[in-house]
């Protein structure tokens, strides 16, 4: 598909469209990585950021919230816990929390690494070179980075700088992949100013950047956050629709486009709809990332209202089986590295 197609599937408003290509997308996830649906046990370990996100409910001015940090033992406890429920990957995502440190971080991984063996993913940011190389060292196998948008000039309005230096995101991706780590980015889907002209851009960025994830999440407003404030302010003519259908017509490109990555429902996704997981794989997904977060934490992880969790966690693997078996596809155990990865890393 050449841009111009791109873009004007992006602004179909025909809901043929949406059915055509998640058919079409689940054909090439079956043909190209199979119906094994990978899960990952997710850790919200820190909702202290130092950034200014004006979508993000973390954001550092945002003074409604109560920040947590989870301590080294809770977060070993979550990765023993992920490991005694079969699951291969941890992935550990926070605010961008200068409390965390290169070592500290770096001493958490290895521990989790020596005390479980599973992979590790990192969601941790914009972080110095010197931290990627320390945590890649120390054990952490993936880094999930979205770079939110193609269009920079939107990226700087919705992503004020960080007062210290440090690599862009485009830059850090380059930056991880040269580290041996697996690469994920993505983008939220309908927020204010995002253009179905930039979308299109961002569908090729995700080709040309050769990522080894891609995560696809609609834009959840928070209120109080600037951007929820900002809405009829910066919309515009082309304005990409914060729709169910746009996020899986986005959803079911990527996969058409991007074969052999890997690509979770994403939390957000799961949150605009309830059959969320079931609808996401079968427009192409193959990942599920359950959340482990001890419930207290997890409630004051307030990045975007309605995040739905059931208490028990055997109860949610047991929803997330029936999603997956709903959807035509099986849970498998492992770790489950991208298909592109291993081709392009040779392991
Ligand atoms: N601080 C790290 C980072 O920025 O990559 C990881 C945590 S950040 C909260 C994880 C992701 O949440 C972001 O990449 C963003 O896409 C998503 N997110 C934040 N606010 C959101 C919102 N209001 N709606 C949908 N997704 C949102």
């Amino acid at each position: 598909m050449n841009r111009r197609e791109l873009l004007s599937l992006l602004r179909s408003t025909d809901p043929a469209v949406v059915s055509e290509l998640t058919e079409e997308a689940g054909r090439v996830r079956d043909q190209s990585v199979g119906k094994a649906v990978y899960l990952r046990g997710l850790v919200e370990f820190s909702s202290y950021c130092r950034r200014g996100c004006t979508y993000c409910g973390i954001n550092c001015a945002n003074s409604r919230i109560t920040r947590y940090r989870m301590t080294d033992a809770e977060i070993l406890g979550c990765a023993e816990a992920i490991q005694s429920y079969a699951i291969g990957t941890v992935v550990l995502q926070s605010g961008e929390d200068s409390f965390f440190t290169g070592p500290k971080m770096a001493t958490i991984i290895s521990a989790i690494k020596e005390r479980t063996g599973i992979a590790i993913t990192l969601s941790l940011g914009e972080r110095p070179a010197a931290d990627l190389k320390l945590w890649r060292e120390a054990g952490a196998d993936r880094y999930l980075l979205r770079f939110e948008t193609s269009d920079q000039k939107l990226f700087s309005k919705i992503h004020p700088p960080a007062t210290i230096p440090l690599p862009g995101r485009i830059e850090q991706l380059q930056l991880l992949r040269e580290l041996g780590y697996e690469v994920g980015s993505g983008i939220m889907t309908g927020f204010p100013g995002q253009t179905c002209a930039s979308a299109t851009d961002d569908l090729l960025l995700f080709q040309s950047l050769d990522l080894d994830m891609i995560g696809i999440g609609p834009y959840v407003p928070h209120p109080g956050t600037p951007m929820a404030d900002e809405i009829g302010d910066i919309t515009s003519d082309d304005q990409l629709p914060n729709t169910l259908a746009t996020a899986y017509k986005i959803v079911a490109l990527t996969r058409i486009l991007c074969p052999s990555i890997n690509m979770p429902c994403t939390t957000a996704l799961r949150t605009i709809d309830p059959a969320g997981y079931r609808e996401g794989l079968k427009a192409g997904c193959n990942v599920i990332m359950p959340n482990v977060t001890p419930l207290d934490y997890s409630e004051r992880y307030d990045i975007y209202p309605g995040k739905k969790r059931v208490a028990q966690f055997e109860q949610a693997l047991d929803l997330v089986e029936k999603d997956v078996t709903d959807a035509g596809c099986f849970v498998a155990s492992g770790a489950g590295a991208s298909r592109h990865y291993r081709e392009r890393s040779g392991r």
